[in-house]
């Protein structure tokens, strides 16, 4: 048991450690289930942070680390390669099939720097430097400076909104307002100095699981091909199959010519990530001038375990024909949707392949802060249901092997929890 938050020297993520009480010691893992050190068993309803995909502790990803630790378990990428960063970016470059390169990082928010890096030094390569990057008012791209750069100037941002470079902000796409933001995005291109428009595709994350249609996004890549500005699409959370094709641009015809990889590609093993990119943005960078060179790396970059990791999980999705999975726990979901639409409790009802979400009707302002959110956190744990929800947006997110059984445990939580507050 850990004794109190105070005495453990360990300081949590978005917690506030004096409040949030006593933190769940995890000590085991096993398909969509989490057991503490009690042996109490935890359905994980948010794939621990969107990042699980086959389930915890999958014996073929975990023996391909293993296998790969006995080998090579890291070596500096400058001036170095490795089989399995080779392997994988083949791999990769078949999924995004319209990129040619893959540059290797860390995690969510570095895939998304180098992306936004990628993206102005491709300007200044070329000798007519752009600085302005647009993104939606509610976007959440990270938490590095570059990414909050580009992320909704709100309470995750607050303290450090002085210090966060200028970015132009178009509404985000909500179905009614859909050809005002086109418009939007066609005027800030106008003006000549945009360099890219980043995008989380179909779906927030973070902003509160806000969804948005496919043809939206085909046409706000659209403008962007036909305004000569790079498209940056950050399927960080949407990647790996989260809604209902393998990547969330599949959906649309025209592509992003950047795309930001992470949480799922190692199936939630390791932190990894790729940002790949175009022939057209490569070739502005391969030059006999060094100043050309992108100008980034980190010390783990194409981290050999992440790269096994990310290649186990690829060889998993056929395996264990993963996305016929992901099509049925779509289908419970539309289900529930139906059912939820009924309840006067709730209001916007969404769902996009294995993402679930809806609001609760709260006479607060709604948003992160929202104090529901303890009230059904609290009432999930006691049922030994993870789900987090987002100030007043409650959203499942589970990881793809969860049984249609758990899916039914998950529903009833919430139709119960939902009777106790109306
Ligand atoms: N982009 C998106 C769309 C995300 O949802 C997240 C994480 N929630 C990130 C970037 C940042 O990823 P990380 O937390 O791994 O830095």
């Amino acid at each position: 048991m850990v004794e109190s938050t105070n005495n453990s020297p360990v300081w949590h993520p978005y917690t506030q450690m004096k409040t949030a009480g006593l933190p769940v010691n995890i000590v085991r893992g096993e398909g969509e289930y989490l057991f503490d050190e009690e042996g109490n068993r935890y359905i994980d309803g948010v794939a621990s942070w969107w990042t699980n995909i086959h389930g915890h502790a999958h014996p073929e990803i975990a023996k391909a680390i293993y296998e790969q630790a006995l080998k090579l378990e890291q070596v500096i990428f400058a001036g170095f390669t490795h089989p399995s960063a080779e392997e994988l970016a083949k791999h990769l470059l078949s999924i995004v099939s319209y990129h040619h390169k893959v540059f290797y990082s860390d995690n969510g928010s570095t895939a998304v720097e180098v992306a936004i890096k990628m993206a102005l030094q491709y300007w200044n390569n070329k000798g007519t430097p752009r600085n302005k990057i647009v993104a939606f008012r509610d976007a959440y791209h990270g938490d590095t400076f570059g990414s909050m750069s580009v992320s909704a100037r709100g309470v995750f941002t607050q303290p450090f909104q002085s210090l966060l470079f200028d970015v132009v902000f178009i509404d985000t796409p909500n179905g009614t307002n859909d050809q005002q933001v086109i418009e939007q995005l066609s005027a800030a291109i106008a003006k000549g100095d945009v360099a890219a428009f980043i995008f989380e595709p179909l779906v927030l994350g973070s902003g509160g699981m806000l969804m948005y249609s496919e043809k939206t996004l085909n046409k706000l890549i659209g403008v962007c091909k036909e305004g000569g500005v790079i498209s940056i699409a950050d399927e960080v959370m949407t990647g790996f199959g989260r809604t209902g094709r393998f990547l969330a641009t599949d959906y649309c015809n025209n592509k992003a010519d950047i795309v930001c990889l992470s949480k799922g590609i190692t199936g939630g093993f390791m932190p990894f990530a790729a940002t790949t990119c175009t022939q057209a943005i490569y070739d502005v960078f391969y030059s006999d001038e060094k100043s050309k060179m992108l100008f980034h790396g980190h010390s783990y970059t194409a981290n050999p375990l992440g790269c096994a990791a990310a290649l186990a999980s690829l060889q998993v999705f056929g395996k264990e024909r993963t996305m016929s999975k992901i099509g049925a726990i779509e289908e419970r979901h539309a289900a529930f949707v139906t059912k939820l639409k009924g309840n006067p409790v709730v209001k916007q009802v969404r769902h996009r392949g294995t993402i679930l979400a809806f609001e609760i009707n709260t006479k607060e302002e709604t948003g992160y802060l929202n104090t529901i959110r303890d009230k059904a956190y609290k009432f999930f744990m006691g049922k030994r249901i993870i789900l987090r929800p987002l100030g007043n947006v409650v959203y499942i997110l589970p990881p793809y092997c969860i049984s249609s059984d758990n899916l039914g445990v998950i529903y009833s939580a919430i139709e119960e929890f939902l009777v106790t507050i109306s």
